[in-house]
């Protein structure tokens, strides 16, 4: 008999490596990767276009207005990766600039684009066998999520993983932008009222700071084993 498929949900803060975790367990177990950030990125993306976000400008009345024009759906590029959809086109490489970092927290604090999104995501993992990455995974998308883990590192770490990833991608930053976007997008994630940034209760902590990929997806399987094990 096939086993249970669970919904895995892991939350921390910006760049601790929550998404490569989340899509190698997912490869591991044959499970769906959404990496719901992207999800709030591409609408800042929309935003960003419109012109209704702007430095400390926005128009959120605009923006909530618009919400039902916004169709994101995930795919896979040439090469087999995942890729975000707005609208029908690619925007993977676009949301990953600095222009869109500096915005997202501001578009993400929004009632009526959390609850469209919310909305969206449980829908995506209503079968399980998913493994979702985000702020608010275990806290209010599935907060009776099989397994949920909470990812932290020191920022010196997380500062040359995102510098790593962004000159991978040929994205050109710098360490201090990186730096400062990190610190201030974990300031409004965790501070603002809609579903701020916390650690779920029941999530188990891992600090990754010092171990390889292999090593936390390791344990993370490890995680999944047990509670496997212990179905309740
Ligand atoms: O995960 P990533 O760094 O790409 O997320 C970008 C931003 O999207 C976060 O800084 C946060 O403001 C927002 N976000 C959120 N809730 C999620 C995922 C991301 O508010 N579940």
């Amino acid at each position: 008999m096939e086993s249970k498929k669970l919904i895995i949900a892991i939350d921390g803060y910006s760049s601790c490596g929550k998404s490569t975790l989340a899509q190698e367990l997912a490869n591991s177990l044959n499970y769906i990767f959404i990496d719901s950030g992207a999800m709030y990125r591409a609408v800042t993306l929309y935003c960003l276009r419109k012109g209704w976000v702007n430095g400390n400008f926005l128009d959120k009345e605009s923006i909530i207005k618009s919400l039902d024009q916004i169709q994101l759906d995930f795919s896979q590029d040439d090469n087999g990766v995942k890729v975000i959809l707005l609208n029908s086109e690619n925007c993977e490489q676009e949301i990953r600039k600095s222009y869109v970092a500096a915005v997202v927290s501001k578009i993400a604090e929004i009632k009526e684009v959390r609850e469209k999104l919310v909305e969206e995501q449980q829908r995506m993992g209503e079968r399980g066998g998913i493994v979702m990455d985000g702020r608010d995974i275990g806290t209010v998308v599935f907060p009776n999520a099989d397994i949920k883990l909470f990812l932290t590192a020191t920022i010196e770490v997380r500062v040359e993983r995102r510098l790593l990833e962004l000159q991978n991608k040929g994205i050109e930053t710098t360490k201090e932008e990186v730096r400062e976007n990190l610190i201030q997008r974990d300031l409004i994630d965790s501070n603002r009222k809609e579903s701020p940034l916390k650690r779920a209760e029941d999530a188990i902590v891992l600090d990754n700071s010092l171990l390889r990929r292999e090593e936390q997806l390791q344990w993370a399987l490890e995680q999944v084993q047990i509670r496997k094990s212990n179905p309740t």
